[in-house]
């Protein structure tokens, strides 16, 4: 068994004391979405025979079809698409945005600079990359106050009467602020609206699924997206997103996904669709479980006198939890050591490299049984000052905590604490 110093463990200890309370707190809501999803597979009567998958054209794939059914009732959505032939989250956020934008409309990001990855789906005017700029929509975006909140002056003058999408991202991605809760999601849903009743707003949901009773579309969002490799697809789903939000919204993203006139009517599962639903049954146990890991993570961290964002005794409505380290050396070893607690290639070392589609090099320590899976204990880092990691996740609580003493070990190993 692994040895760790008595002072780190000690802090361990500590912390999951302190924390007891968030943890039941974190268990009631895991409840009551486990038996969200569980009356939804109910209602729609989720049977055997739905999990066969299908091939070719795959017309009246049944179990294709309740899936559809199924998230749309547990997102409070009028319609969902999901699918495994989304190959990333960025995929299905651009198939979203590419379905509801046309040449001459504007998309206005309001929650800041969004995710590094979307940077190049918006592009720039005449990229020649097929980006939305270069398709002639354009792009605004309001930044945040100093404070993390949404500027609403701001917003105010960058709305148009060409902006037809206003973006909206829940989660801090790689950003040192807060992620947006729920409700305050449905104030800038209803704020919005004020300014211009037309407007559709869209949400990246990523990282966001069940960590919360309520999701967007609960509050008036009328699109949203993730990645099945994220929450909602529960560890399980091999690959894949969803889309969920307005009929109308939805269709006009299935014919970006295939073409139009076509959209969700077809598609082959292939042998997708048991992992995907009964993904989708345990995503909201464990997302509990990660969630418990993210504020044990901040709670030990402070102990080890580090800053952490969210504090573990904040709310919480993503699974990110954000240190921040001293120096480049520091914030590697962090991310060695979780990678160094994995079931799957702990005994790799992760290095730092240009990702596709990031702007600095990022390390990541990613031993999952799905490649990239981050509702799987992994930490990301871009290597740049502040130096801020990024862990996410933790199929098992029992596995973060694993992973918590192993990054202070191999730390305290290096003479890094
Ligand atoms: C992960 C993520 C994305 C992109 O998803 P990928 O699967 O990495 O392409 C977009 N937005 C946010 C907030 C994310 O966390």
């Amino acid at each position: 068994m692994a040895v760790f110093s008595e002072e780190i463990v000690n802090w361990l200890k500590a912390a999951e004391q302190q924390a007891e309370g968030r943890f039941r707190e974190i268990d009631q809501i895991a409840d009551h979405n486990q038996w969200k999803v569980i009356e939804a597979f109910q209602r729609h009567q989720v049977s055997d025979y739905h999990f066969s998958g299908s091939t070719g054209y795959a017309y009246n794939d049944r179990g294709r079809e309740v899936l559809d059914l199924v998230y749309a009732d547990v997102f409070g959505a009028e319609a969902a698409l999901v699918r495994p032939h989304f190959a990333s989250g960025t995929h299905t956020i651009a198939t979203a945005l590419f379905g509801l934008l046309r040449p001459g409309d504007e998309l206005l990001y309001i929650t800041g600079r969004p995710y590094d990855t979307l940077h190049k789906v918006i592009g720039k005017p005449g990229d020649g990359s097929g980006s939305l700029q270069d398709f002639g929509i354009t792009y605004n975006e309001a930044e945040l106050n100093a404070d993390g909140s949404i500027d609403w002056e701001a917003v105010r003058e960058k709305i148009t009467d060409r902006t037809k999408v206003i973006g909206i991202q829940r989660s801090r991605g790689y950003d040192w602020r807060d992620s947006f809760t729920v409700e305050q999601i449905g104030a800038m849903v209803r704020e919005v609206k004020a300014i211009k009743p037309d407007v559709i707003v869209f949400v990246d949901n990523c990282y966001g699924e069940f960590t919360e009773e309520r999701e967007p579309t609960e509050v008036g969002a009328d699109l949203i997206a993730g990645s099945l490799i994220k929450n909602p697809g529960g560890g399980l789903a091999e690959t894949g997103g969803y889309i969920c939000g307005r009929e109308d919204l939805v269709r006009l993203a299935s014919y970006r996904l295939t073409a139009p006139g076509i959209g969700g009517e077809v598609g082959a599962m292939l042998g997708t669709t048991r992992g995907i639903y009964q993904g989708l049954f345990l995503a909201p146990t464990i997302v509990g479980q990660a969630v418990k890991g993210s504020v044990l993570a901040a709670a030990v961290f402070e102990r080890a006198g580090f800053a952490s964002r969210p504090k573990w005794s904040e709310p919480r409505t993503d699974l990110i939890q954000a240190i921040s380290f001293s120096g480049a050396e520091q914030l590697i070893a962090f991310v060695q050591g979780i990678q160094k607690a994995a079931a799957v290639d702990g005994h790799v070392v992760p290095e730092a490299w240009d990702m596709p589609g990031y702007e600095h090099p990022v390390i990541m320590a990613a031993g999952t049984f799905i490649q990239g899976g981050s509702l799987e204990l992994s930490a990301d880092a871009p290597i740049r000052s502040p130096y801020i990691a990024y862990m996410q996740g933790g199929l098992t609580y029992s596995h973060v905590k694993f992973g918590l003493l192993t990054a202070l070990q191999t730390m305290k190993d290096r003479n890094l604490l």
